[in-house]
């Protein structure tokens, strides 16, 4: 998969990707990461960005040109299954979206700041609008670094052990059981024994009975696709 991402912000993502499974996936070559300074697109001599809104009000509005400029040279380059905001008032992501959206093979994901984006970027390029939670952020470096994950870890090969993410909480519409490993006591807290039994078939049964009431405890409604 490749994500251009667009920001004003480049080194907010010197961290995510430079850690862990999404490393070992850009490293493989699974994700293929390339993160544009939206203000190398600027025209004006001062190089910004960003000014105020029309009509008045508080915070600062991203301006259409940049962003536009920056879009349509990648648009140039490929194509693209989605052109992503990452916006508030978009689809909630939850596991489902992220699936779906894994399968993608090209997309562009901007961040928005301050105020957020002219609306005219959101009318003629945007495809998809996603949220990754009610609540406000100052930017959407963060929330793109969430679905860069949550999308970079289903792809088939950055998980080791590949049935690991299908066994994740809401894939089935199932939280996952507990996890235990050594020591099997620990200050006489005991890890279920069960799982020290290598019943395979007993295992499983346990895990799924754990699934199902840690479910119905933590998320009613959710087996029933909710
Ligand atoms: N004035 C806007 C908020 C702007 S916040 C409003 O009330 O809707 C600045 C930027 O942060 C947004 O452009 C968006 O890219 C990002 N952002 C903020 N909260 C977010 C969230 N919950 N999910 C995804 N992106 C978010």
């Amino acid at each position: 998969m490749r994500i251009d991402i667009l920001t004003i912000f480049p080194q907010m993502f010197d961290g995510p990707f430079n850690q862990s499974i999404l490393k070992r996936a850009v490293e493989k070559g699974i994700a293929d990461i390339h993160i544009h300074d939206i203000r190398d697109f600027t025209t004006n001599k001062h190089r910004s960005v960003d000014d105020y809104p029309f009509g008045g009000g508080a915070g600062m509005v991203m301006m259409v040109e940049p962003i536009a400029l920056c879009i349509e040279k990648l648009k140039s380059e490929r194509d693209y299954d989605a052109v992503i905001y990452m916006s508030p008032d978009g689809e909630l992501l939850d596991q489902k979206l992220a699936n779906r959206c894994s399968l993608y093979k090209n997309i562009i994901i901007l961040c928005g700041h301050y105020k957020g984006i002219d609306e005219r970027i959101r009318e003629h390029f945007i495809t998809k609008e996603i949220s990754i939670g009610n609540y406000v952020l100052s930017g959407g470096e963060l929330a793109a670094a969430v679905l860069c994950d949550s999308l970079i870890r289903l792809i088939p090969g950055v998980l080791n052990d590949e049935t690991s993410a299908l066994s994740d909480s809401f894939q089935d519409n199932l939280i996952s059981p507990p996890v235990y490993t050594r020591p099997a006591d620990f200050r006489g807290w005991k890890a279920p024994e069960v799982l020290l039994s290598g019943n395979e078939k007993l295992i499983n049964q346990w895990k799924l009975e754990k699934a199902i009431e840690r479910t119905k405890k933590r998320r009613p409604g959710m087996m029933e696709g909710e």
